[in-house]
């Protein structure tokens, strides 16, 4: 299903911001703070209210259409499209970059432990902290 097609079905006003603030998020490669959103979208429609931008995030988030992702102190979103639920995430303390990873075996580990205790599993959030190829270079 189109992901403004999810918000309809909500039964949610397709507002002219939601509509911005999700087109700003599909638009932006990778993993986007509030922040890089904000001055995206402020670039088009000057003036745009930075809590739209955190409450319409807030509500993607919980409609499934994006996912958040906790750096530490901050939390990056992503649009979710097909599959991409099952990636997890890699964050570099250096430079702060996110890095996606595929591990359909950790997932399967995950499910296996958590049906042996009756325990529901909705979703898997795993975030690795470390350094990234480029950081790890320069430092070494
Ligand atoms: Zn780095
Ligand atoms: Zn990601």
């Amino acid at each position: 299903m189109d992901a403004l097609e999810a918000i309809r079905d909500k039964g949610l006003r397709l507002t002219p911001q939601r509509r911005l603030v999700y087109a700003a998020l599909a638009e932006h490669a990778g993993h986007a703070t509030a922040d890089q959103l904000c001055s995206a979208i402020s670039l088009k429609v000057p003036g745009f209210q930075r809590t739209t931008v955190y409450r319409t995030l807030d509500l993607l988030v919980e409609l499934g259409l994006a996912r958040r992702v906790q750096l530490g102190h901050a939390s990056a979103y992503e649009a979710v499209r097909d599959g991409s639920e099952l990636h997890q995430h890699l964050v570099c303390e250096v430079c702060g970059s996110t890095t996606d990873i595929w591990v359909p075996q950790l997932l399967d580990g995950v499910r296996t432990a958590t049906s042996q205790i009756g325990f529901e599993l909705d979703q898997v959030e795993l975030v690795g902290h470390g350094r990234c190829r480029a950081c790890a270079r320069q430092l070494a």
